[in-house]
């Protein structure tokens, strides 16, 4: 019993030893294994830690090497329209991409959907103007994939106080090359094509069906690019701006109306202002073009356009935003209706009565004997003959620059007879009568800046003459102003 109890004892104490010995074994094998397994663990995650490293590594390479190689290629100049290769299809954001657009990417009405989709969005600028310059430049640097920039001017001095893209150092430059050049400088990975082209009924479509068209300016532009929007199913985010206003509609979008459903006649050519002739501030073109801007940016990047069928107006005087409900799309319309008539381009110049450009746009209300040209006018000057030069620009002109012997009376003193001016005028007349000694109409001869309001103003005093003032001869002098600027005095300013 005892034996047996000790051996019992003896066995119990070996058996326990063994089993404590099993499991210490069985503790270190699981240690040694699960050790293993810790390394292995910890080596493949270090593994794709590295790979992961080296593919960002990669990746910056590769984009450090596409934007060395865009800025190398040199902007080329188009000065007429060719087929444009489809743009390469971007499915992920770089990490550049991701640090450039980060504040944007994190709006949820943007977010990674919307900023592929703007990368895939080719845009054309049609003026790289006062509105052209801040819409292409928030487009850029919003991350647009393709930017067609077109304007047929070159830079000059007294577009810089606006044309925000352009500087000194581009003056005498095609505006298209210009803006191109900094935009290159803002955003590289923006495909910029720069056309010194005119758009015209012949190539308005071929160009339009390559973008969703962006700005005009002058009305017979408006009327083709709306024309070539409805003709190739582009939107037309369209704004104005002048003096202290400025205006923005989206048209020919989600059902809206186009341009003609709203205005299906053109406005008289004379009833038509340009910066040119009524100013701007500089900055009022800025706001609209930041509006077309966001328009474009909502519309790009798939959110709903909230300017269809809609014109914000803008009051820099009073900074007050007004919106304005427009009338449907119309059934009746010449090109978007039901029984379109107009289903091609045309000449819009003729269409409109005036010419497709901001800056020249000469009118023509007076017959050839009623003109007569700066340098007619310089004999009549050194001839000595008494005669009276009115000038009928606005005041805030007249302080710019003015010849010293002209009587000023603005175009609108003029057109609503304003009693002191009237009395002033035939005072004038009365006077140089009696310096000319003899029976004849006193010549009266009206200028302006350009030769628009001085014919305007003949018009006027030829209705006057005989009952509101003694019998005149009235002409006015061709080029106005600046003709005589860069033809007989080149001391006199230019505006
Ligand atoms: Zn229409």
């Amino acid at each position: 019993m005892t034996q047996c109890s000790a051996h019992t004892r003896g066995s119990t104490v070996f058996s326990r030893k063994f089993r404590f010995c099993g499991s210490l074994l069985y503790a270190y094998i699981t240690a040694f294994v699960h050790g293993i397994a810790t390394i292995m663990e910890q080596e493949v995650f270090k593994l794709k830690q590295q790979l992961v490293e080296r593919e960002r590594e990669i990746s910056v390479l590769k984009d450090t090497l596409a934007q060395l190689q865009t800025s190398n290629i040199s902007i080329e100049l188009q000065e007429e329209v060719t087929a444009l290769a489809p743009l390469k299809e971007k499915v992920m954001l770089s990490n550049e991409d991701v640090m450039r657009y980060s504040r944007q990417l994190v709006l949820p009405e943007f977010g990674v959907k919307g900023q592929l989709k703007l990368s895939q969005a080719s845009v054309l600028v049609v003026g790289c103007g006062g509105l052209g310059c801040p819409l292409a430049q928030y487009l850029a640097a919003a991350g647009i994939g393709r930017l067609g920039l077109l304007d047929y001017d070159e830079v000059e001095l007294s577009n810089l106080h606006r044309q925000v893209l352009h500087g000194e150092q581009t003056r005498g430059q095609p505006k298209a090359l210009s803006a191109a050049q900094a935009i290159r400088r803002l955003n590289p990975a923006v495909e910029c094509i720069p056309y010194h082209l005119r758009l015209s009924h012949e190539n308005a479509l071929q160009l339009i069906q390559q973008y969703p068209p962006y700005c005009s300016d002058n009305v017979p532009t408006r009327y083709l690019v709306n024309d070539a929007c409805v003709l190739a199913g582009k939107p037309l985010v369209s704004a104005s701006a002048l003096r202290m206003e400025g205006q923005l509609t989206v048209y020919n979008y989600e059902g809206g109306p186009c341009y003609r459903c709203l205005y299906p006649v053109p406005p008289p050519p004379e009833t038509v202002t340009n910066c040119s002739d009524g100013g701007v501030l500089g900055v009022v073109p800025g706001i609209m073009g930041c509006f077309q801007a966001l328009e474009v940016l909502k519309i790009a990047s798939g959110q709903a356009s909230s300017c269809s069928q809609q014109l914000l107006t803008f009051d820099a005087q009073d900074v007050r935003f007004r919106s304005i409900r427009l009338r449907p799309r119309q059934a009746g319309c010449a090109v978007c209706g039901e029984k379109p008539t107009v289903t091609a381009l045309k000449d819009y110049e003729t269409f409109c009565g005036t010419s497709a450009t901001d800056k020249c746009r000469r009118l023509c209300l007076l017959s050839k004997e009623q003109r007569i040209s700066v340098q007619e006018y310089k004999e009549i000057l050194g001839g000595g003959t008494p005669h009276l030069l009115l000038d009928v620009r606005p005041l805030v002109e007249v302080d710019i620059c003015h010849l010293p012997f002209s009587l000023s009376i603005p175009l609108a003193s003029l057109e609503d007879r304003k009693t002191e001016d009237v009395q002033l005028l035939k005072e004038r007349i009365v006077e140089t009568k009696q310096q000319l000694k003899s029976e004849s109409c006193v010549p009266v001869y009206a200028i302006c800046k350009t030769g628009n309001d001085s014919q305007k103003a003949v018009q006027i005093l030829q209705q006057m003459a005989g009952s509101e003032l003694e019998p005149i001869s009235a002409k006015d002098v061709k080029g106005g102003l600046m003709a005589w600027a860069q033809k007989i005095d080149p001391s006199f300013p230019q505006y």
